[in-house]
């Protein structure tokens, strides 16, 4: 890093600022006035330098053993550990979430860590019965080579490591390229990928916007790319990479429903529901963004949701007390605004909020109020657009059927809830939603390190990241026969009589 605010992309072990000397600048959403840094606007240069260092790296990278690899992963959790509070400061002001949340968000780095390195004795193949004598059958996985990274600022810093973490662990090198909206938390954690012992070249940062992101796509030394982000950018992306034959992973965006149905504990709905939708201000693939509600119920439940979001105290996330944060950036507070439009000109009412928040501290940020629309129907735009923030769209239902019905009648497919006491109808959305992600009596948002987490439909194209499936898109299967007789068998023929 050059100085207190200005800082630099890390390059084959390397801190070294874009060749072009161009920045950009992070600033704390919540106290525009407080500048967090400039950092290098990366252009394709800086890219192909990246690329080249993680090319040789993989050489000798890739020959280290598994758990040997896993060891410094543990260093890393341990680090990441020691830092927490540090990072996680850094994180809120970044990108505006409160302390609590960003601590988990680092957790969730450090039980990613652990997890690899738990895998690097485990990454399995397979073992099989061969058709013939005297052969052994088996499969092992190898890594990919150079895997470009691409993420969203939302979880600046777990989600990346959901990525670099396996990526490396299987042997693979990897060029990451951070949000442009949160640049600071993609470069602690890159430098504590250094401090780890991490060697020069296998994780290389490169900051940028999303020009910097096609330059990653587009480069032929890319094996693999991984994306988290909006699926209208994950969709052209993929374009691009089938073209090339790149092997890709998307992970973007959601329009989650809870469902509560008339027999649900009603208090437990309701605090899923304002962790849910107004946790990380709805800034989370993952938050509940439609609450299906039975005809029963639906006025009792919008009262206690109302009168509990009431109290929430909005903030800059690292003040005592504060619940919710600012939204990211004005680009993102104009989009959320012109929803309120949408939704009166679609006929919903607006229950809750409704509009930017200001004053007692809140006038040099990107605040919005929690806000809730009643009279919401399935085709209506807020019902099936992701706003991406505080905003909860209430659709009135009278069956389960009609709920699961409703929940899947959208184009993404990232997380589900269902509150009811009824046995029958838990295991019923279990099977029923299409969604990568049910919970049974809990929000739709608190994934777990060690679980596989991905969307259908317009969320995702079917890779997962978490648990021991991300190990499947960081690694290829080698199919071995080992034939031992001594002569020519031949496979489908000499094996059979007829
Ligand atoms: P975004 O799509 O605008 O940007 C995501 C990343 O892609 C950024 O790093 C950006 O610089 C880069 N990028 C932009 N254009 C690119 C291009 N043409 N080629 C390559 N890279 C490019 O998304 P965002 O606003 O940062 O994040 C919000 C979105 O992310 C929401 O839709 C949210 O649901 C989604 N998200 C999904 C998950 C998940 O796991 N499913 C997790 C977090 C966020």
């Amino acid at each position: 890093m050059a100085d207190d605010t200005t800082f630099q992309n890390y390059i084959g072990g390397q801190w070294v600022d874009a060749q072009s000397g161009e920045t950009f600048e992070s600033r704390n959403p919540a106290r525009t006035s407080d500048l967090v840094g400039h950092f290098p606007l990366s252009g394709g240069a800086d890219v192909e330098a990246a690329v080249a260092a993680a090319k040789a790296a993989f050489e000798t990278w890739r020959l280290v053993p598994a758990p040997k690899r896993g060891e410094i992963l543990k260093r890393v959790g341990d680090l990441l550990t020691e830092r927490k509070n540090e990072i996680a400061f850094e994180m809120t002001r970044e990108m505006g979430k409160p302390h609590f949340e960003t601590k988990g968000d680092v957790q969730e780095a450090i039980d990613t860590a652990y997890y690899a390195m738990t895998m690097g004795r485990q990454l399995f193949g397979h073992t099989v019965p061969s058709e013939m004598n005297n052969k052994f059958n088996m499969t092992v996985r190898r890594p990919i080579g150079v895997c470009g990274l691409i993420t969203a600022w939302n979880f600046p810093v777990a989600v990346p490591t959901w990525k670099m973490f396996p990526a490396i662990l299987s042997g693979n090198t990897v060029v990451f390229k951070p949000s442009e909206d949160a640049p600071h938390s993609g470069m602690l954690l890159v430098k504590v990928m250094e401090d780890a012992g991490v060697p020069p070249g296998v994780v290389n940062l490169v900051q940028g916007a999303g020009a910097t992101g096609q330059a990653i796509v587009e480069h032929d030394d890319v094996a693999a790319i991984s994306f988290t982000g909006s699926s209208e950018t994950g969709a052209a992306l993929a374009q691009q990479a089938a073209a090339d034959h790149k092997r890709v992973s998307l992970e973007m965006g959601g329009k989650n429903p809870a469902i509560v149905m008339e027999d649900a504990d009603l208090d437990l709905a309701m605090e899923g529901l304002i962790w849910g939708a107004y946790g990380t201000t709805g800034q989370r693939c993952t938050a509940t963004s439609r609450l299906i509600v039975h005809e029963d119920v639906h006025d009792e439940l919008v009262e206690r949701v109302i009168a509990k979001a009431k109290e929430l105290r909005l903030g800059y996330g690292n003040d005592a007390g504060v619940d919710v944060g600012p939204l990211i950036n004005q680009k993102a507070l104009d989009k959320v605004a012109g929803y309120m439009d949408v939704a009166r000109e679609d006929g919903a009412s607006i229950a809750l909020g409704g509009a930017a928040a200001t004053g007692d501290g809140l006038d040099d940020g990107f605040f919005f109020q929690p806000t809730l629309f009643t009279n919401v129907t399935r085709d209506m735009r807020v019902a099936r657009e992701e706003i991406f923030g505080p905003v909860l769209s209430v659709i009135k239902v009278s069956s389960f059927d009609e709920a699961i019905d409703v929940a899947n009648d959208v184009k993404y497919g990232l997380s589900s809830a269902v509150y009811t006491r009824d046995i029958a109808r838990a295991f019923q959305a279990l099977r029923d939603i299409d969604a990568g992600i049910t919970y049974i009596n809990g929000p739709t948002i608190g994934a777990e390190a060690h679980m596989s987490f991905g969307g259908v439909k317009a969320t995702g194209n079917g890779h997962r990241e978490g648990g021991w499936e991300v190990y499947d898109f960081y690694t290829e299967t080698k199919t071995c026969y080992i034939d031992f007789s001594g002569g020519l068998q031949r496979a489908q023929i000499d094996n059979y009589d007829d």
